[in-house]
């Protein structure tokens, strides 16, 4: 695979970090994922400009590459020939020559750029969306501004592996007796027609695939009704689902071993599901 790296691409056993910098001592970082169908990006506007949001909100600086990330993406693309699958990039505070919590002076350090491909064959066509998947339910203890998009993945990745033991596939995190998210994606359930989902918040992260499937939604006559919701409620709905750029839209068929609806994928999951590849796959650059 070849990689970029601080303004070089490079094949990925050459790309080196100090072991100073700030992502890997302190998570002082912020990614994106953009996913790539037909050798094109998927909603990259909305990535750049929450990277960018993500960014100021850390009083973080901006690569000196991000104009160029478009390009960069489209280059490391094309090298790795990628027909399907994702883009994750990471920008972190950089590495100053010691370790110490105060940020380093943005004059002495530039901030780390890193972007490689994930090859996923078969992303659009993924058979967990046919089968639909099961998640399971645990607390919400992650920090207070889940909506700017840190590298601080441990309770998600701890809130997966939760998951898999009890035989699931994913987590929604539960705060104050609601839903909050899922472990990496956005929740939503569907009761008599109307499609509901939590409103935008520091609670949750501003998901860019949210952000388009509500909009298609809106357009297709769909009613979205933007509130918070129990997993009691849940497992009482017609349907649920999750959306995310590297799963779209996924349907969840079993919340805490409660069957959702007939416990199989319903159609307005299915349908958000086509309308979205579609729409996002004629917009996509
Ligand atoms: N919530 C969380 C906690 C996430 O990690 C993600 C995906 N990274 C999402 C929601 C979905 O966001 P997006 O649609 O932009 O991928």
């Amino acid at each position: 695979r070849t990689v970029f790296v601080n303004g070089e691409y490079l094949p990925e056993t050459d790309a080196k970090i100090s072991i100073f910098d700030r992502g890997f001592l302190m998570a002082d970082g912020v990614y994106e994922v953009t996913s790539v169908l037909g050798g094109k990006l998927i909603d990259f506007d909305g990535h750049l400009k929450r990277l960018e949001r993500s960014l100021n909100e850390l009083d973080m600086e901006k690569p000196s590459e991000f104009d160029d990330l478009l390009e960069i993406h489209r280059k490391l693309v094309e090298l790795n020939g990628i027909e399907e699958g994702m883009i994750y990039l990471q920008v972190t505070r950089g590495a100053p020559g010691d370790r110490d919590f105060v940020f380093p002076d943005p004059a002495e350090t530039r901030p780390t750029l890193v972007l490689f491909t994930q090859n996923k064959p078969g992303l659009a066509d993924s058979p967990a969306a046919q089968k639909g998947i099961k998640v399971i339910s645990i607390e919400d203890i992650r920090w207070g501004r889940r909506d700017i998009k840190t590298v601080q993945l441990l309770y998600p990745s701890m809130g997966k592996m939760m998951a898999k033991k009890a035989g699931c596939d994913d987590a929604w995190l539960v705060e104050e007796g609601k839903v909050t998210e899922g472990t990496s994606n956005n929740a939503y359930i569907v009761k008599d027609g109307k499609i509901i989902t939590r409103a935008l918040s520091n609670d949750i992260l501003h998901g860019i695939t949210r952000a388009a499937v509500l909009r298609f939604a809106r357009e297709a006559q769909m009613e979205v009704v933007e509130r918070s919701f129990t997993i009691e409620e849940a497992q009482q709905a017609d349907e649920a689902f999750v959306t995310s750029a590297s799963t779209f839209v996924m349907p969840v068929v079993e919340i805490d071993g409660a069957e959702i609806g007939e416990g199989a994928v319903g159609p307005v999951a299915k349908r958000l599901r086509e309308i979205y590849l579609d729409e996002s796959l004629k917009a996509a650059v």
